[in-house]
C-alpha cells in the first residue's frame, strides 16, 4: 500500500484534488459516481490508500475489502438498488478490462444486468 500515488487519477480524487460527484465518505473508503455510467446507478468504491487491483487489498488483511463490499451494500442501499439487486465488479488486469490502477468496485443497478458480460 501507498498512500498517495502521484499521477494516479484515483488517488487524486481520495485527496480532494480532483473533482467527483461523492456518494459516500468514509474514513478508510470513498464511493463517488462513475464520470462514464452504464447504469443508471454507476458508482466506484474506492480504498483512500493506493492499491494496485482488489487482489492487493485482499492481500494487505485489515478488513480493508470487507470494508469494501461493505460500502458497495450501502452505496446500493442509498441508491435505492439494494432490493432490486445490483452488481458488484472489480475489473483486474488487462483481460479484466481495468483501466484505473488503483483498486476499485463499481456497483452497478437500476436496470437488468446481462450475462455474460462483454
Ligand atoms: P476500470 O475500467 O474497471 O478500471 O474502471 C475505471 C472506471 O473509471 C471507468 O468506468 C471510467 O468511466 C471511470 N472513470 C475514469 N475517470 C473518471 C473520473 N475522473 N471520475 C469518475 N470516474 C472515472
Ligand atoms: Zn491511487
Amino acid at each position: 500500500m501507498i498512500v498517495d500515488v502521484p499521477d494516479c487519477l484515483f488517488c487524486g480524487i481520495a485527496a480532494g484534488q480532483i473533482p467527483a460527484t461523492i456518494v459516500l465518505d468514509g474514513k478508510r473508503t470513498l464511493a463517488f459516481r462513475d464520470i462514464n455510467p452504464q447504469a443508471p446507478t454507476h458508482v466506484l468504491v474506492i480504498p483512500r490508500d493506493h492499491y494496485d487491483d482488489v487482489a492487493a487489498v485482499a492481500e494487505a488483511g485489515g478488513g480493508l475489502l470487507d470494508e469494501l463490499v461493505s460500502s458497495a451494500r450501502a452505496v446500493a442501499e442509498a441508491e435505492g438498488v439494494e432490493d432490486s439487486g445490483y452488481r458488484v465488479v472489480f475489473n483486474t488486469g488487462a483481460d479484466g478490462g481495468q483501466t484505473v490502477g488503483h483498486a476499485h468496485a463499481h456497483v452497478l443497478g437500476g436496470r437488468p444486468m446481462t450475462w455474460p458480460p462483454g
